[in-house]
């Protein structure tokens, strides 16, 4: 089966259509069936926004579609930033270093003891004849005061992981493909969709 994944981002690419030619699929990014669609990410939640994307993309194909959707979730923030992660702080805030640092100021007054903090992915998949799949995985932490490691990309520096015992910046990729909320939501999904298989 034909998968196209509602994304042209190399490594989700790479670490989504590993798994799936394990499984028999082949996934192809959205650029390779001639699109570069980029629908508003509108929703409220990470379901919300993944099935946007999976939904924009497999009207325009008519082909399975797998789009995904992350973000990081800090309690003392009541969930920010949430869907709003790659956008945290506005439009002053352009990088990734930004969007860090303005975190952290968010943070500043957070002792430690109340800086838990999860990243979350759902995946969501889609086919023309209406089914649909939908996996979530978190990875539970807590926020640093300064940043720790070079890895990675986002808020890797500042997300501290209790199961890696470092931050997420300090992991090797390899390290962190296996303990990720991509990590997880993939192995939730790959369950899931074997059960779909099998009917
Ligand atoms: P996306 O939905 O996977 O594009 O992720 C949205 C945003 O969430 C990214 O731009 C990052 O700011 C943040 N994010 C998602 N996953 C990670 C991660 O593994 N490490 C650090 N930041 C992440």
């Amino acid at each position: 089966m034909k998968l196209v994944l509602a994304s042209n981002n190399a490594h989700k690419l790479e670490e989504i259509g590993k798994i799936m030619s394990d499984l028999g699929m082949e996934v192809v990014p959205q650029k390779d069936i001639g699109g570069f669609i980029e629908p508003d990410e509108t929703g409220e939640t990470f379901e919300e926004n993944s099935y946007i994307k999976a939904k924009a993309v497999m009207d325009a194909c008519g082909l399975p579609t797998i789009a995904d959707d992350s973000g990081l979730m800090v309690d003392a923030l009541g969930g920010a930033p949430g869907v709003y992660s790659a956008r945290y702080g506005g439009e002053q805030n352009h990088t990734d270093r930004d969007r860090l640092e303005y975190l952290l100021s968010q943070m500043e007054a957070v002792p430690e003891g109340k800086r838990d903090a999860r990243f979350v992915t759902v995946i969501t998949m889609l086919m023309p004849d209406g089914q649909k799949i939908v996996a979530r995985g978190e990875c539970p932490g807590r926020i640093l005061f300064v940043p720790q490691g070079e890895n990675g990309f986002g808020y890797d520096p500042i997300f501290y992981c209790p199961e890696a015992g470092c931050s997420f910046a300090q992991l090797s990729p390899q390290e962190k493909n296996r303990i990720s909320h991509r990590a997880r939501a993939l192995k939730v999904f790959v369950e899931k969709i074997k059960e779909v298989k099998e009917l």
